[in-house]
């Protein structure tokens, strides 16, 4: 897309060269074009026999002058003005198409791409810069030669210039979710206002300008991994249990601690040797200037309103079943029981902070099937999962080898980090056991709990044993 028509284009093109000028770019850094064109050149430190795409290349001089000074870059001209790729010097390869949609590129093709006074003609700045990111290798250059805009906004300048300047802290923003890194930004020395000249020659005003200066941008395409966290810069959170894989995927990104917050859940019935890891890491990040949040809930005021968390739960039981049934005993489902308790509390903290990355110690092999996976997205959080092909094997190891903290349930043959000391679900953990030996007054709580529930699924379960006997 491009804010200007090809009519439009036409129109300016024959303009601009008819005044001598045939590098169409509103300031030169130097006395003449080619000069101007080295400057850049410079600035944009290709790489030696680069692939180079000049993206709104106008009539090639710039690729001329470029040429001339790097015969062994390999340029291709896009346009989508058929008229001006038409007076682009011979020797090129050429495109005629929109920027942010140069299908026929393939991805990753790609060393650099450079937008002089070309990206100033989008409406959509992110989608053009994607479509960048999308056309360049990993560590390929992104040259931005544009006004960046300090104050004022871009009414008049759109409707005169069909273009429009962006503040630079947008741009790099903008870059940054694209997935690129910034090298440098500079307001090189401007020998030659072009188009506050061109403005005032035709009584246009050049006031519009007034809040605009003439920048260049360097950036790199960072490779996936990095770009992740490019992206996200500012708004990373990591989910930390206390559980195995969660201090393993932790301190595996150790690096990246002062890069994220650290949110913690307390359901006010945590194990004491969970609580002791937690402490221990806390103290460790902290230490390394991380910043660790702990979020708080009440886990046994949701059982006595909601019910009991169960793996099987009787009808008879629920909220809605009790208003037939009138049974004194609630029961909810362990995941309902969780996700009140523990996940929603925990986004709603993490999104009303504005974290759009979240990172979590998720394996594949505790699902059947993993509802997420890196990479994708959910409820508005792309998801991280650092260990997510390890096994629990390699997780133990890991602590072991790096001197990590890790509750002893796990040693006892607990196969997944117990939340709640009183839960009275998740039989597939091993949990009881545990309890049974070294938390023998809870475990007497836990099997009292457990004798009450069950007698309501028996209940239950004696309706389908008479219904199968019928
Ligand atoms: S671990 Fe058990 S008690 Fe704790 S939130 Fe989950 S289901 Fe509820």
């Amino acid at each position: 897309m491009s804010l200007m028509n090809t009519e439009a284009v036409a129109v300016a093109t024959a303009q601009l060269v008819q005044r001598g000028m045939r590098v169409f770019n509103a300031a030169l850094f130097a006395p003449t074009e080619r000069e101007h064109v080295a400057v850049l050149l410079a600035l944009a430190d290709l790489p030696e026999g680069g692939m180079v795409i000049d993206a709104g290349c106008g009539v090639g001089e710039m690729a001329l002058h470029m040429r001339n000074d790097r015969p062994d870059l390999d340029i291709l001209l896009v346009n989508m003005s058929a008229e001006q790729l038409a007076q682009c010097p011979e020797g090129f390869h050429r495109l005629q198409a929109d920027f942010d949609h140069m299908g026929a590129v393939p991805d990753g093709a790609a060393d650099a791409i450079i937008f002089s006074y070309a990206i100033c003609h989008s409406p959509d700045w992110p989608t053009t810069l994607r479509e960048a990111r999308r056309v360049l290798k990993d560590g390929g250059v992104l040259l931005i030669n544009d006004l960046a805009r300090l104050g004022g906004d871009n009414a008049e300048f759109e409707q005169l210039l069909g273009a429009r300047a962006h503040e630079p802290e947008w741009v790099e923003e903008w870059a940054a979710r694209a997935g690129f890194r910034l090298d440098f930004a500079a307001a090189p020395a401007v020998h030659e206002h072009r188009l506050r000249e061109v403005l005032v020659a035709d009584g246009a005003g050049a006031g519009l300008l007034d809040d605009l200066v003439p920048t260049v941008w360097r950036f790199v395409a960072a490779p996936p991994e990095e770009a992740r966290w490019i992206r996200h810069r500012g708004r990373i959170g990591f989910q930390f249990s206390g559980g195995r894989d969660s201090t393993a995927a932790l301190y595996l990104l150790r690096d990246r601690w002062v890069e994220m917050t650290i949110y913690h859940l307390d359901t006010g019935d945590q194990f004491p040797e969970t609580r002791e890891v937690v402490r221990r890491v806390r103290a460790d990040l902290e230490a390394a200037g991380g910043r660790f949040e702990v979020i708080e809930t009440d886990v046994q005021a949701r059982r006595n309103d909601v019910g009991y968390p169960f793996d099987v739960v009787p009808v008879d039981n629920t909220t809605v079943g009790r208003l037939v049934s009138g049974d004194p005993i609630r029961i909810t489902s362990r995941y309902e029981c969780c996700a009140g308790a523990l996940m929603k509390p925990l986004h709603a903290r993490m999104a009303a902070d504005g974290i759009t990355l979240l990172v979590r110690g998720q394996r594949d092999d505790e699902y059947a099937a993993p509802p997420l996976r890196s990479g994708d997205v959910a409820d508005g959080f792309e998801v991280f999962y650092p260990v997510q092909d390890w096994t629990a094997e390699q997780v133990m190891a890991f602590l072991q080898e790096n001197g990590l903290p890790v509750a002893p349930f796990y040693a006892a043959g607990v196969r997944r980090a117990p939340e709640c000391m009183g839960c009275t679900a998740w039989w597939d953990e091993g949990r009881a056991a545990y309890l049974k030996a070294h938390h023998p007054r809870e475990h007497k709580v836990l099997i009292q709990r457990l004798n009450d529930i069950r007698a309501a699924v028996d209940k239950q379960m004696s309706w389908l044993t008479h219904e199968m006997e019928a």
